[in-house]
């Protein structure tokens, strides 16, 4: 494709904000359907479009404005998905996002692919929930198939003696299609961030170790305090669900490692991810830029890690009040740190507003001014 390339995107978050950039240096136009906020996100985009993704004039605008098509959060609706893909390319295929967008599909697939995952149970009742609760024993987690992120929609189900009855559970989680999860003793979890050409090359980043606080990332650590036959396997499977898939674009893969260091799957993300945004200050090609170059059809770059990395989140929990910001200073000075905010002009606790990349010679001394920084910013204390 040529570079007055159009690319358009739907969502409006900090995922698309980061890809316009990346697109934009490339020399690549982006119009951006957000579906309804006018966010930090979407002031980066050449074109922005704010209407609902029902409309049918957004459609319009949408598709003779660009010349290809992704998306940058993958709870779009797949209508919409799927009609786009009718009119101009769509990467990742629908197929693609339809599988990651249902956890009953994402594990049906993966089993069918031989690869592990956890146990798991597809929940419809009260009486369906009683059924999957016998035959998944210990602590289980029970989780909306579809439209969750940031562990929201989840219910951690502890076995003891006061365990609620099926239905007294099944009413606190609301009506919803779920599915029943054996929870794993984590030693620690992975991802992997893939991507693939039109041409079918494949190239996996070298794995994230990811520590989350309530159900959201908050650091990752790259590389990985891991050994050499996790992190390659971790890359093998990524780089076969990613074939497996037909995919092109960039995709992550979540992975729960065991206490007996198997790897087991938990979920795909169609797009890039947040525990791959150390790839912008610490890799020779970012996710983004990966993601840019797949969809207009050029090769691929390398993967390759220039320094060791720490990606620390920055929620709206530090800020001063909802428009206020904390005083940045500490980051500015701390050596090989970059701060990226998101431009997002409303800050609510949990809410992702920025991150932080820490770089350095060891991953010892990024660990170090990473968990400096927190402490200064009281991140972990509550
Ligand atoms: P989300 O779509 O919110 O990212 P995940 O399924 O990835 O949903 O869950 C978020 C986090 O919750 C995981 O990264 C992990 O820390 C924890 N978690 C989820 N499922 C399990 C499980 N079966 N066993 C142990 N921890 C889990
Ligand atoms: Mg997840």
């Amino acid at each position: 494709m040529e570079h007055e390339t159009c690319i358009g995107v739907l969502g409006g978050g900090q995922l698309g904000r980061m890809l316009s950039l990346e697109a934009r240096r490339m020399g690549f136009q982006v119009i951006m359907w957000t579906g309804g906020d006018n966010s930090g996100a979407a002031r980066l985009a050449d074109h922005t479009i704010t209407e609902p993704f029902n409309s049918q004039q957004a459609f319009q605008l949408f598709t003779t404005t660009a010349h290809c098509a992704t998306v940058e959060f993958e709870n779009i609706p797949s209508t919409l998905i799927d009609k786009v893909s009718t009119t101009i390319p769509i990467m990742p295929s629908s197929k693609a996002i339809s599988i990651c967008q249902d956890r009953e599909k994402e594990k049906t697939f993966l089993r069918s692919k031989n690869i592990p995952t956890t146990a798991f149970q597809i929940v419809t009742s009260a009486e369906t929930l009683q059924l999957a609760l016998e035959k998944i024993p210990g602590d289980v987690i029970l989780k909306t198939l579809r439209d969750g992120y940031d562990g929201k929609g989840q219910l951690l189900i502890k076995q003891n003696n006061n365990r609620p009855s099926a239905s007294e559970l099944w009413n606190t989680f609301g009506n919803h299609n779920a599915i029943l999860e054996k929870r794993i003793n984590l030693k620690s979890e992975l991802s992997v961030i893939c991507a693939r050409s039109q041409d079918g090359q494949t190239i996996a980043y070298d794995p994230a170790e990811n520590e989350h606080r309530n159900h959201i990332l908050d650091i990752s650590i790259v590389p990985a305090r891991i050994s050499d036959t996790l992190t390659s396997q971790a890359k093998q499977i990524a780089e076969e669900i990613t074939t497996a898939l037909d995919y092109i674009g960039v995709l992550a893969v979540e992975f729960f490692v065991d206490q007996d260091d198997n790897l087991l799957v938990n979920e795909i993300a169609p797009r890039p991810h947040n525990s791959g945004h150390h790839t912008i200050d610490a890799c020779e090609t970012s996710q983004f830029e990966q993601q840019v170059r797949a969809v207009t059809g050029l090769p691929l770059g390398s993967t390759r890690l220039i320094q060791p990395a720490v990606m620390l989140n920055l929620l709206g929990d530090i800020w001063l009040d909802p428009t206020t910001p904390p005083d940045w200073t500490p980051i500015h000075t701390t050596p090989g740190a970059k701060l990226h905010l998101y431009g997002k002009n409303h800050a609510k606790p949990g809410r992702k507003m920025g991150h932080i990349t820490f770089t350095a010679p060891t991953i010892q001394t990024a660990i170090q001014n990473a968990e400096k920084i927190k402490q200064t910013y009281n991140i972990g204390t509550t």
